[in-house]
């Protein structure tokens, strides 16, 4: 009997103590979802003060959460610093830059002798190169800081790779590459800004064209999927390794394999913000000496 009731006590006692560390359990994972939800909000961090052991891991997960919090902060000053530094730079240097090509071009218009000729000549190449950059860091720092309206209507995707391809054929023609759009019968329209998203698709197949060897084709692609339209730029170059295909879209990236090409890493970083800009985004699917392709998404309302 009396063992019976003993075991009813020990019983009692541990249903008891399992009730209450469980409540304790859900109140200190209730305290740790609130502090995260506080430090995903970027808000101050408010925590309960008390000397139970939660309260400590509270503590400690409070501080860290303040101290990320903090460092968010001041990486988000530090980008903008950049961001404005860029600006200046791209700015003080547009109107020398203006200047320098005009004069390099009175010069070889005077036909020098050589070996002034030669001179003159790399003047202008250099100059075309750096002002090319600038272009293409004012674009993107504009882009960045959203002081371009990037105003996304109504367009003919049919019209916009029309437009596209007819633009760079001179430069494929030139490295004997056919180039060739492959138009769908119907006409597919999608949300977009004309000027800008034509930029982003003459930077993929302006790559297309420079990774690529002589010979070789380019073709580009439309498809109609459920929420976007498609533009596919499929060529046969070097193609990228499947280890560095995240990290091409980034600012100032070049491949490995690039290198005794000239570029800036500028193109792809700029066509992905301006598709995205307009709810759209940018993939690559690639085999190292195969080819690549691209696909840029187009959303349709
Ligand atoms: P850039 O061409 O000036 O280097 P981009 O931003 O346009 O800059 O491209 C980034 C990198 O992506 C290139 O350096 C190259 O390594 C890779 N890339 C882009 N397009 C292609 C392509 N069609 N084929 C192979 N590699 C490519």
């Amino acid at each position: 009997m009396i063992a019976i009731l003993v075991g009813v006590v020990i019983g009692s006692c541990g249903v008891l103590t399992g009730f209450y560390f469980r409540n304790e359990a859900q109140r200190s994972f209730q305290r740790m979802d609130f502090l995260l939800d506080q430090a995903l909000n970027g808000e101050k961090i408010r925590r309960e003060f008390s000397e139970d052991y939660t309260s400590k891991l509270e503590e400690k997960l409070s501080n860290f959460l303040q101290a990320k919090n903090l460092q968010q902060q001041s990486l988000e000053v530090e980008q903008d610093s950049v961001k404005e530094l860029i600006s200046n730079i791209a700015h003080q240097t547009k109107t020398p830059l203006t200047n320098i090509s005009l004069y390099s071009q009175l010069l070889t218009e005077l036909q020098p002798q050589p070996p002034a000729d030669k001179y003159a000549a790399e003047i202008d190449k250099q100059t075309g190169k750096l002002t090319f950059f600038i272009d293409n860091l004012v674009k993107t720092s504009y882009l960045e800081n959203e002081l371009i309206q990037v105003k996304a209507q109504e367009n003919s995707v049919n019209e916009l790779a029309e437009e596209t391809v007819a633009s760079v054929q001179p430069s494929a023609m030139q490295k004997n590459i056919s180039l060739k759009l492959v138009q769908p019968e119907q006409n597919f329209t999608s949300y977009f800004d004309k000027r800008w998203t034509k930029e982003a698709l003459l930077n993929v197949i302006d790559n297309a064209i420079k990774y690529s060897p002589a010979g070789s084709a380019i073709s580009v692609e439309i498809r109609s999927l459920e929420s976007f339209n498609q533009i596919i730029v499929t060529d046969q170059g070097i193609g990228i390794p499947e280890t560095q295909q995240g990290a091409i879209f980034e600012r100032f990236y070049r491949g490995e394999n690039s290198r005794n090409t000239e570029g800036l890493g500028i193109g792809l970083f700029l066509t992905r913000k301006i598709l995205q800009l307009q709810g759209g985004y940018i993939r690559v699917n690639s085999r190292l000496e195969v080819g690549a392709s691209f696909f840029l998404y187009l959303k349709k309302s």
